[in-house]
Parts: structure tokens; sequence; C-alpha cells
């Protein structure tokens, strides 16, 4: 048995010839038109736009939306929205993942609560690749707490007048919209309405936090609103359930989060174990070192139940019942899974993980936006205490 990528994947009694075509042809577009270039995008800071309609020709950013607008519902599943979350993640670069796919956190909750003329505006110009739309929900003052946040729209006739900033917002920098949470009425979280800026608009300026971690080539933007007309026709959903909307598509979101992380730990468990057959210390190889051959079955368990973790969370999705404390601990999980995985590939690789331009250094330095993104570990734990009553 191999502990390569495919082959450090448990049996998933849900995945059918179709769903592996689909997976097969993903592939093929990754490893000749990504693959090559992910080292030189994290370091330029930039995946180049004329990649985005390639990946939407094969239908990398259709999945799961309605045909009226450009998307792919036909005999595909959650498993066929999980498997490009999977083969992103073998770039070993989260950042070129992070841009490519950051509609996936917003245009949900448009194509389900937006006006049609927006639906039909954004919808298809996302979907062929030739826009992009961002959320923007957290702001300097407030993160974790949502009900914090003091970027205000105010109702003046046909337009909204918004008036604060935005910060840490993935793809902010090239998004043509974002799909913004603003304070429309009182304190808390019921005043909270989600309007969708272009980014385009008079008093909307943006500036790049370029000095990040890891996800380099995704860019993140800090935007700022100063008296912002927003057309009221562009408020998505109702005013004041903001946070409803928001949270409609939390389980998706942490979905995707979390099938890549199992992904990730895959990448650096096939890394660390084609470094340990060849590398030789002490006259064995590392693999027969029985220290190293622990660490890797620690790796594999952890991933193994990351997965089988996985198939019960993708299966409620798929039955229309997602529970969302199970989905919060399984993020847990995976973000736990991936940080050991990361660091055990680097103590198994030792100097040459430290060397920028390998899958698992980069991993390595990708951990923690996955573990505080999307809901950190500390708030997930929270949550599901909360949904599973104690
Ligand atoms: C690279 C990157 C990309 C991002 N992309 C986006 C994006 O596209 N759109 C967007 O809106 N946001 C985005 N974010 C922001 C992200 O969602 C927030 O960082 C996250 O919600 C946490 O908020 P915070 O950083 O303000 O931390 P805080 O909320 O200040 O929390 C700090 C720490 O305290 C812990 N904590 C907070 N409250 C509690 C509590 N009650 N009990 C115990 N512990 C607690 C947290 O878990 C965390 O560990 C991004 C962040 C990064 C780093």
């Amino acid at each position: 048995m191999s502990l390569d990528f495919d082959g450090a994947r448990l049996p998933n009694p849900y995945l059918t010839e179709d769903h592996e075509a689909w997976r097969d042809q993903l592939r093929k577009f990754i490893d000749s038109e990504l693959m090559p270039y992910a080292n030189q995008w994290e370091e330029d800071h930039k995946v180049p736009d004329e990649i985005f309609p390639k990946a939407a020709e094969v239908g990398m950013f259709a999945v799961g939306y309605p045909e009226a607008y450009g998307g792919l519902t036909e005999g595909l599943d959650v498993w066929h929205g999980n498997i490009i979350y999977e083969e992103l993640a073998r770039l070993g670069a989260g950042g070129v993942g992070a841009a490519l796919t950051v509609h996936g956190i917003s245009l949900p909750t448009i194509l389900k609560l937006a006006s049609e003329e927006v639906k039909q505006e954004v919808g298809p110009a996302v979907i062929s690749g030739e826009k992009r739309i961002s959320l923007a929900v957290t702001e300097p003052g407030a993160g974790s707490d949502v009900a914090q946040l003091i970027t205000t729209a105010v109702c003046d006739g046909d337009f909204y007048i918004v008036n604060g900033s935005k910060t840490f917002i993935t793809g902010g920098m090239y998004s043509s919209w974002a799909s913004t949470a603003v304070r429309t009425g009182g304190e808390g979280l019921g005043g909270i309405s989600l309007l969708l800026i272009p980014l385009d608009a008079e008093g909307v300026s943006r500036t790049q936090l370029d000095k990040k971690q890891g996800w380099w080539a995704s860019d993140t933007a800090t935007l700022y609103f100063d008296n912002v007309r927003v057309p009221v026709g562009n408020l998505v959903g109702n005013e004041n359930e903001g946070f409803k909307a928001i949270m409609g598509n939390f389980n998706l979101e942490r979905m995707q989060l979390i099938v890549s992380m199992e992904a990730f730990a895959r990448v650096c468990l096939e890394d660390a174990v084609k470094w340990a057959q060849e590398r030789k210390t002490f006259g064995k190889t590392l693999s027969q070192h029985q220290v190293i051959r622990h660490k890797i079955a620690d790796m594999k368990q952890r991933i193994n139940a990351t997965q089988a973790y996985i198939q019960v969370c993708s299966k409620q999705l798929m039955d229309g019942k997602p529970n969302a404390g199970d989905i919060a601990m399984c993020k847990v999980q995976a973000s736990q899974t991936m940080e050991f995985c990361a660091r055990e590939a680097m103590q198994i690789m030792g100097g040459i993980s430290y060397i920028r331009g390998n899958r698992v250094e980069r991993i390595y330095r990708e951990v923690r936006v996955n573990a505080i993104g999307g809901g950190s570990e500390e708030i997930m734990r929270d949550l599901a205490s909360r949904q599973y009553g104690f």
C-alpha cells in the first residue's frame, strides 16, 4: 500500500466512476496549468488574471450554482465540490487555491438572496472567471465577534451611503465586488445587513496586506469606504438580516477549508514518506528508523480520522441536514491534523524542508490561517458546545 496522495485516501463509499473522471480532468488541468507556476505565483504575490477563465473552462467555478447563472448542478453533488478543493491542495500553495476559489464564500449567498438583476450581473461574470467577488465581514475592531462591526450604511433615497473599513479581505485587491456586512440598524447582530458593494465605486479605496506569513499568491486587502453610494437594490436579503445570510453559508465555507486541510495533510505525508524512503542516515533509510516510522503512522492515523469525519459531514450536507456543531468540530479536527502533519513532515525532511519553494515549507506557514479563518478553533469549540447543548 502506498502512502502517496491517492494511496493515503481511505475508501469512500460515496465516490463513483464519475467522481474519479471529474478528478482526473481537474488534475490534468492543475498539473499542466497551475503546478509548474505555483512557486512563482507565490513569490509574485499574484495568480495571473488569464488563469481565472481557464479554470472556469474546466468547471472549477461552476459546481453547485444554478444553471441559470452559468453554474452546473446536473449530476453533480457535494463530492464533486470537495474534489476541487482536494485537487487544488496538491499544489501545496494555499494562496493559489484561495485566490481562485475566493467567490466560494460569498457567491452562494448572492445567488440565493440577491435581486434577480444582481444575480444576473454577478453570477455569470464570476462563474466564467471574468470577474471576482469577495466577502467583507472582518473589520479592524471586529473579527470573531461580528456583532462589534461599525461600518455603517445609511439609507438615502435610492442609495445606501456606506462609511467604514474592512480588513483581511481575501481577493479584495482584484475583486469587482465585495459582499459586505454593514450596520443598518441598532447594536448587535440584529442590526447588520449584507450589501453588495462595487469596488470601483467612488469613495472606495484599497490597500494590500502584503506581509503575510503564508497565502502569498492570494491578495488580502483592507477596504475603505468613504461616503460610498450603493444602490438599495444591492441589498442581499432583508435589511438587518445580514448575519443570518452570512451564517447560511458558514457550513459550506467550513467544509471547503476542512477538505483542503485534510488534503494538505496528505501532501505532507506524501512528501515526508518519499523523503524518508530515499534519505539515508546512520547506514539506513530514514523510514527504517522506528521513530520515523511512528511519525508516519501518527500522521496517517490522524488523516484517517479526519477523512472518516469528512465523509460523515459531507453525507449530512448531501442529505440537506448539515449539523453545524459536527462541522465546527470537524474543522478543529482538520486544522489540528494539518498542523501535526506539517510539523512532522518538516521534522522528517530536516533542513531541506526549511528552504523556500517546497510544498511542506509552505503548508507549515499556512496552518494558522486555516486554524483562525472561517471560524477559529476556539470559536468552533464554543459553537459546537452550544449546538450540542452543554
Ligand atoms: C489571510 C486571511 C484571510 C482572511 N480572509 C477574510 C475574508 O475574505 N473576509 C473576511 O471577512 N475576513 C477574512 N479574514 C479574517 C478572519 O476571518 C479573522 O481573522 C477571524 O475571524 C478572527 O478574527 P480576528 O483576527 O479579529 O481575531 P479575534 O476575534 O480578535 O480573536 C483573537 C483570538 O482570540 C480568540 N477568541 C476570540 N473570542 C473568543 C472567545 N469568546 N473565547 C475564546 N477565544 C476567543 C480567537 O479564537 C483568536 O484565537 C481573513 C484572515 C486572514 C488572516
